[in-house]
């Protein structure tokens, strides 16, 4: 395949972002020991902030966004990596400043690869992505608090997005009496067969609210930030622990100390996109072990390739449940 389509973000002279679908060459490939031919890709929420422009995750143009995928090995230069190998890929600026995976061709970096996990068909390693894989350095971070199901209730914020049903997936079938924060009510009945135990209206986080509430959870897993985090900061048991991950909400964070200094909590912070290789392949094991599949099929839906570009616009709008499989070849 010496052309292959591929969505693209450009920016004119005057700054004018534009997106599109476009027909590349191999010379527009950008440097690294191996070519994928990708076959799944998904719409995390980052995707949609850089296809709407709304912040800055774009850092070169032209830029084939999409931080997730799978394909298999065309060409390598690679001791690693063998031609006919399938491989994943989260992060590590694909999308961003290095080309990603809504394209039907990508290059990218050996050492940014991961065998693709046994345990997976490539739509279930898609269906998990960047979102599901987080959800999961979230809660190995609560357990590195010994935070344990019989410790008390865990919030997860953002409960029907991508991230927040995963999480509420895994702490469900882990044993945690999970509360879903959602702002759509009509997800009530999603939610809890994903495993919620209670809902919870979002409104009841959003408002500023005192340096110290009620103590309601032992620990949270936040995917909205903002007042949201605060709020939750705020009504965290004494020695507990939140997993910030998200932004959906806002990326400030109006919050005291009081929290931390008066109830001990501790608040971790969650990145997927550099983690060391040996943090992600934990992360994917676990995953393995501890993912109910048909969980996961329920909180995923397939879209064309076609579709991507509006997806990526609804996903920011906080439209779109649960996780998005792209079916790009
Ligand atoms: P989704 O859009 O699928 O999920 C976000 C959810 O947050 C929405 O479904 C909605 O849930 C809720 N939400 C949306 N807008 C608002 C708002 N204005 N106020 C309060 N709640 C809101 O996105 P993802 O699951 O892909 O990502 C979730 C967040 O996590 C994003 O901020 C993303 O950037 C971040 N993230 C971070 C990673 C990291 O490495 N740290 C990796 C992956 C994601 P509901 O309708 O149920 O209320």
């Amino acid at each position: 395949m010496s052309q292959f389509k591929a969505v693209t973000i450009r920016k004119d002279e005057a700054g004018v972002q534009s997106v599109g679908f476009a027909t590349l060459a191999d010379e527009d490939l950008m440097p690294g020991d191996v070519t994928v031919r990708v076959e799944r890709s998904t719409v995390n929420y980052k995707d949609g902030l850089a296809v709407t422009g709304r912040a800055p995750v774009v850092r070169r143009f032209p830029m084939v966004p999409g931080v997730d995928g799978v394909g298999v090995v065309e060409e390598s230069a690679s001791d690693l990596y063998a031609v006919g190998d399938r491989v994943l890929i989260n992060g590590w600026g694909i999308g961003e400043t290095h080309c990603g995976a809504w394209a039907e061709r990508a290059r990218w970096k050996s050492e940014w690869l991961l065998p693709m996990p046994a345990g997976f068909t490539s739509d279930e390693a898609m269906a998990i992505g960047t979102a599901g894989y987080t959800a999961m350095l979230a809660v190995l971070a609560l357990e590195r608090h010994d935070i344990r199901p019989s410790s008390g209730p865990v919030l997860v914020t953002g409960a029907s997005g991508g991230l927040g049903s995963i999480a509420v997936t895994l702490l469900a079938d882990l044993g945690y009496h999970v509360v879903a924060s959602t702002g759509r009510p009509e997800q009530a009945d999603y939610l809890k067969e994903l495993g919620a135990a209670e809902i919870i209206d979002r409104a009841e986080l959003a408002a500023p609210g005192k340096a110290l509430s009620r103590e309601r959870w032992i620990g949270a897993i936040d995917a909205v930030g903002g007042q949201t985090l605060a709020n939750v900061l705020s009504m965290i048991r004494y020695d507990g622990a939140v997993a910030a991950c998200g932004n959906a909400g806002g990326l400030d964070l109006p919050a005291t100390v009081a929290p931390f200094i008066l109830r001990r909590i501790t608040l971790y912070g969650i990145d997927s996109v550099y983690v060391p290789k040996a943090i992600r392949l934990v992360a994917w094991d676990r995953l393995d072990r501890d993912l109910d599949r048909a969980k996961l099929a329920r909180a995923t839906t397939r879209i064309p390739f076609a579709s991507v570009i509006d997806a990526a616009r609804e996903i920011v709008e906080g439209k779109v449940r649960g996780r998005l499989v792209v079916e790009i070849g």
